[in-house]
């Protein structure tokens, strides 16, 4: 599965984040301006538009390794 992440690192958490708008799904939240967007992995769908909008390249691209060939032991 494939989901975007938002690298704080290179977030320079732009007045109008430019991803936020991009997405259709609402997935990035911000609680406030000073706090750096962050990626709602239940929200993201990977579709990844949002990539190269970002004008610092803090979106990447994060594998999740699920095969879904495991169960729970529960
Ligand atoms: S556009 Fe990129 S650098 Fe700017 S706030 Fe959004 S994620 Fe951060």
């Amino acid at each position: 599965m494939k989901r975007a992440l938002i690298k704080p690192e290179l977030c320079v958490n732009c007045p109008e984040c430019a991803v936020m708008t991009v997405c259709d799904r609402s997935a990035i939240i911000r609680e406030s301006v000073e706090n750096k967007p962050w990626v709602d992995f239940y929200q993201c769908s990977g579709c990844l538009k949002c990539k190269p909008v970002c004008p610092q390249h803090a979106v990447e691209e994060l594998l999740q390794p699920c095969t879904g060939t495991r169960r729970m032991s529960w």
